[in-house]
């Protein structure tokens, strides 16, 4: 398509994780498809990972193009090649890698002030806190990309206005106020922002959530009909600007797309769908925690044998961090890969998870409750066995079970720390990972309305983003709103 200088240009300006830039991606094809020219902030490493997939895209016509800065590594304190919080060996570089995606300020606003056609408008990651600064000097609107549910953001809104974890026992369950239904949580279970742990980014923390509110507006990666009555709530907050756009993942529609979304898969994908093609339908455990949840070997053990004990085959993803070959050791003394080998497939690195999970034989994920993999669980209409780790995935867990009965708990009970991932005196073990598969496998009645909930969400998800769906006249309202905003910004200068 050819660029014409009247054109609207996006700028999506991520932030430089997996389980932010993923999305993001999925967006620049969703706009593209509106006939929107959209540009991609990155860098080399992170262009990498999705360069087949956006050229792929471009090939076919879709105007997306991407803008490549450097990233500081070395200016910032990171080891050389840390561009993707993925990447960073301890979660205690986090503060640095803040730093360093800050430090992307100066080089973006000049690359931006030359870009033709020039910004309309940038879309940008939440934890970008520094793109407030930018709009101003770019003079163009900036919209925040929050990536989780509305029923996070109410939550954390109401928790934020009464404060009501404040003056309970740390373990002791409270009811979060002014909610369309009745949540309860321990201290323990809420997100970084109200349970610090040990990770030194709490100035960081105050910062995001100030800068907020100080945008146009804000997209979610959800879908109505999945949460209607929080996104209500949610809207009248923030004035009426909250877009429901998602799920992004269905706008990696192909199969080679689904296989290399986020990475290269670290597996062959045609041996990986052989192997799925040898299963009955709906019979096997997808087990993957996310791309950081790096479960402590003591962890990684009790998922590994209650898989086991379950009898179904089983896919698990192994990522260990710092842990891996400890963990690797565990598997070689145990005799574990051998033992499984014939009902079980280990991928060390990056899974292609949502091809894996769109094959029909895949019985139930086993998740972490990143928001991304929550909505991916829901999309491939099958149930899940939760296991929040940290950030917001106890808030998911408890829409996944009690308010979407899309899923049952192993029994995970506090976050774990960020830096250490441990959560002392609070094991999951091998015989709850074996309790919540059979449960969620389970041939009788609950079983049987749990999964047929799932597969309805999945219809419904599916049709928001068909034509004249919900998320599909969200964008046409998010694409008018940007116009009449350029307009008004060319007006005042
Ligand atoms: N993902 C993947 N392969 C992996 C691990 C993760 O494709 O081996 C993708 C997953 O499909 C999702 C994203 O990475 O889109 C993870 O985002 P999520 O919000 O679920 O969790 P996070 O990694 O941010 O904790």
């Amino acid at each position: 398509m050819a660029l014409q200088p009247e054109m609207l240009n996006i700028v999506l300006i991520p932030l430089l994780a997996p389980g932010h830039l993923i999305p993001m991606v999925d967006m620049a094809k969703l706009f593209a498809e509106r006939g929107i020219l959209v540009t991609i902030v990155t860098t080399p490493l992170n262009a990498i990972r999705f360069t087949s997939v956006i050229d792929r895209a471009i090939s076919s016509g879709l105007p997306i193009q991407l803008l490549q800065l450097q990233f500081p590594c070395e200016e910032a304190g990171l080891p050389v090649g840390c561009e993707n919080a993925d990447a960073l060996p301890s979660f205690k570089l986090m503060r640095n890698f803040f730093i360093a995606s800050k430090m992307l300020h100066k080089p973006l606003e000049q690359t931006l002030q030359g870009l033709e056609p020039a910004p309309s408008c940038i879309i940008c990651d939440k934890h970008l806190t520094w793109t407030v600064d930018l709009s101003n000097s770019l003079q163009v609107p900036r919209i925040v990309f929050d990536g989780m549910s509305c029923f996070t953001q109410l939550i954390t809104h109401n928790l934020h206005n009464s404060k009501v974890h404040e003056s309970v026992p740390e373990t002791e369950p409270f009811v979060v106020p002014n909610l369309p239904d009745k949540v309860e949580f321990t201290k323990l279970q809420l997100p970084g922002l109200f349970n610090p742990g040990s990770a030194d980014v709490d100035d960081i923390r105050r910062e995001i959530r100030a800068t907020e509110t100080q945008s146009h507006g804000v997209v979610v990666n959800s879908f109505e009909d999945l949460e209607q009555r929080y996104v209500d709530e949610f809207r009248k907050i923030r004035g009426g600007k909250v877009w429901c756009i998602g799920p992004l993942s269905l706008f990696s529609k192909e199969n080679l797309d689904k296989a290399q979304r986020g990475n290269e898969a670290s597996i062959d994908t045609n041996q990986c769908l052989k192997w799925l093609d040898s299963h009955e339908p709906n019979s096997v455990i997808y087990a993957c925690l996310g791309s950081l949840g790096r479960l402590v070997p003591s962890q990684f053990i009790e998922l590994a044998l209650g898989l086991e004990a379950s009898n179904y085959p089983f896919i698990l993803v192994i990522r260990g961090g710092e842990k891996t070959q400890e963990i690797e050791k565990w598997i070689l003394d145990d005799g574990y890969e051998e033992r499984i080998k014939e009902r079980g497939l280990l991928i060390r690195g990056w899974a292609p998870q949502v091809l894996i999970l769109s094959h029909s034989s895949i019985g139930a994920f086993l998740t972490h409750c990143g928001w991304n993999s929550t909505l991916e669980g829901i999309c491939a209409g099958v149930p899940m066995i939760t296991w929040p780790l940290f950030a917001e995935q106890f808030l998911n867990e408890k829409l996944v079970v009690q308010i979407l009965g899309a899923g049952v708990r192993v029994g995970a009970e506090a976050v774990v720390d960020s830096i250490t991932q441990e959560r002392p005196g609070m094991k999951v073990t091998k015989g709850e990972v074996k309790a919540a598969i059979d449960m969620v496998m389970d041939k009788g009645i609950k079983g049987y309305e749990r999964r047929e909930k799932v597969k309805v969400l999945k219809e419904m998800a599916k049709k928001s983003v068909e034509e004249d769906g919900s998320s599909y006249l969200n964008t046409t309202l998010l694409i008018q709103d940007i116009e009449q905003l350029v307009k008004t910004y060319k007006q005042s200068t």
